[in-house]
């Protein structure tokens, strides 16, 4: 039976009161978004884009890129991928965008900053992504990575209504993106936690880095925080735009497409800060979606209040897996 819990995964992520947390893939390419489809993935949290460039030398051709993303799309009719935008530099360095000389690549030109040093590529890109959605069944949402401000989020916001892509997002994987998503989000549709890289510019190490592995951990406390900072931006949001609009207004969805999301005690933690959807590696999706089945969103709360107030991040791992006998019984 504890196998038959791990094998399958019906395409449900809840809550054992029956809230809802959408259960999606992170993929790379056509290949791995019909492994995820066969899994029953929801739909795509994160299509890393960067299969389509890696290896050129010059950027891919407009019938090269529409062709590459429509073989994504077209293994999720009617359910959502969510495209990240190119992000070149640092640990994904690419010949015709990013300056190999720069002497910290992670701080340096990276993600959807290439844009002011290499303009036109991401335009190209973008135009790709609306053409290869219209000949797909997806429904395409569009996010960049490596946001820091809102005003880049208001850039990327117009550089999408320009190429007709009309849900346009930001990564929140730089402290910065999190402190303020109140005011990202008042200028973009939805938010993505990368927590791969917040956890690298929070505990300010490289991620690359073995040595480094004990502070480039998710479960620190500080990065935590930032979660659940940027989720009281959205909830701040929905209220002051619901004020101005004299109306009730949900806040717009915040995701997690880290590597965080697949590991079962930590998508709890997740899901009791009040994150929409969690986007993992296929393989992780049965894992996680039975432990969450264990827990309230009010367990799962009271779990992560604790995490977020722990001393260290092994503190905050074992009281939490303390909290989850499931996850003994799932082994
Ligand atoms: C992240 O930073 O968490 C993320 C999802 O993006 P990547 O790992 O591709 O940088
Ligand atoms: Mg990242």
């Amino acid at each position: 039976e504890k196998a038959s819990l791990l094998d399958v995964f019906d395409g449900d992520g809840q809550l054992a009161d029956g809230s809802k947390l959408a259960l999606l893939a992170n993929v790379g390419g056509a290949k791995d978004a019909q492994e995820a489809a066969a899994a029953n993935a929801q739909g795509v949290g994160l299509l890393r884009t960067e299969f389509c460039f890696l290896g050129n030398s010059t950027e891919p051709t407009h019938e090269d890129q529409v062709a590459a993303y429509k073989g994504v799309f077209d293994a999720f009719p009617g359910q959502k991928v969510v495209v990240r935008t190119l992000d070149a530099g640092a640990d994904k360095p690419l010949p015709f965008l990013t300056d190999s000389t720069e002497p910290n690549p992670a701080l340096g030109v990276r993600g959807y900053r290439t844009d002011s040093t290499t303009p036109g590529v991401l335009a190209r890109q973008l135009a790709a992504i609306a053409d290869a959605a219209a000949q797909s069944q997806a429904l395409v949402w569009v996010m960049a990575p490596m946001i820091s401000t809102p005003a880049e989020a208001a850039d990327f916001a117009a550089l999408c209504t320009t190429a007709g892509l009309k849900v346009p997002g930001v990564m929140v994987e730089v402290p910065s993106a999190a402190l303020t998503s109140r005011h990202l989000l008042d200028r973009v549709e939805f938010a993505s936690l990368g927590t791969n890289d917040l956890t690298q510019y929070a505990m300010a190490a490289d991620r690359q880095l073995g040595p480094l592995a004990e502070l480039n951990d998710p479960w620190q406390p500080a990065v935590l925080a930032l979660i659940q900072a940027t989720v009281e931006g959205a909830v701040a949001q929905a209220k002051h735009s619901a004020s101005l609009a004299l109306e009730d207004a949900l806040p717009k969805p915040v995701g997690v497409c880290g590597e965080a999301a697949a590991d079962p005690a930590l998508a709890v933690v997740l899901a009791g800060l009040g994150v929409s959807s969690l986007s993992m590696t296929a393989r992780a999706l049965p894992a996680v979606a039975a432990v969450l089945r264990t827990v309230t969103q009010d367990e799962a709360r009271r779990l992560a209040n604790r995490a977020v107030a722990a001393a260290s991040a092994a503190e905050a791992r074992d009281l939490v897996r303390a909290g989850l006998p499931a996850l003994s019984e799932l082994g």
